[in-house]
C-alpha cells in the first residue's frame, strides 16, 4: 500500500498520529480545526485553484505544470516539518511518473507567509527515508504511546488519546 501524503506530514508531527490514522481511526473529519482549514483552502486561492487528484496517495491543491510548481494551502500558525515531508512526497511522486516539478509552495494565508521546497536528490533520498519510515510505524502491533505535547490541544485524536 502506498503511504499517503498525510501520513509523510503525521510522521514528523506525531507518529502515534500516524499509526492510528493509518489503522482506519479518523476522527478528524468532524474536528473543528481541519474544517477551517479546508475552508481557507477553498477560499484564499479560489480564482487559481484546481485540486488535482494524486490517485490514493493525496490531493494537490493546484499547480502550474508550465512553471514546476506545485501548491499546498494549510492554516497552522506556524510551518512545520511535516508540510514540507508531505510535499516533498508530492514532488517524488511526480518525478517518478515522469512529470517533471522544480518546487512546491506552501501557503499560510492566516500568516501571509509561503514556504518553499525545492526538488532535488537529496530530497529523494529524505523522501524515501521517510517512507521506510512510515512502514516500520504502521506495521507496529500497537501504536506508540500517547505523549502529551502542545498540539494535542489541536489535535483530532485528543479524545482518542487522553479520554
Ligand atoms: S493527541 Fe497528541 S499524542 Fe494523540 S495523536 Fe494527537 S498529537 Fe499524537
Amino acid at each position: 500500500m502506498e503511504p499517503t501524503g498525510k501520513e509523510f506530514a503525521y510522521l514528523h508531527v506525531c507518529q502515534r498520529k500516524l499509526w492510528l490514522f493509518r489503522h482506519g481511526i479518523r476522527p478528524e473529519l468532524e474536528y473543528g480545526n481541519v474544517q477551517i482549514g479546508m475552508l481557507l483552502g477553498e477560499k484564499s486561492f479560489s480564482r487559481e485553484k484546481k485540486e488535482i487528484p494524486l490517485g490514493e496517495c493525496g490531493v494537490l491543491d493546484w499547480a502550474d505544470f508550465p512553471d514546476g510548481v506545485i501548491h499546498e494551502t494549510k492554516k497552522g500558525k506556524s510551518p512545520g516539518r511535516g508540510d514540507a515531508a508531505q510535499v516533498a512526497y508530492y514532488l517524488w511522486l511526480l518525478d517518478r511518473h515522469g512529470v517533471r516539478v522544480r518546487e512546491a509552495r506552501i501557503h499560510y494565508p492566516a500568516q501571509r507567509k509561503t514556504d518553499t521546497v525545492f526538488w532535488s536528490p537529496e530530497l529523494a533520498e529524505s523522501v524515501e527515508k521517510d517512507a521506510q519510515m512510515i512502514a516500520e510505524v504502521v506495521s507496529l502491533e500497537v501504536p506508540p504511546a500517547a505523549e502529551r505535547k502542545n498540539i494535542c490541544a489541536r489535535c483530532a485524536y485528543e479524545e482518542v488519546c487522553f479520554a
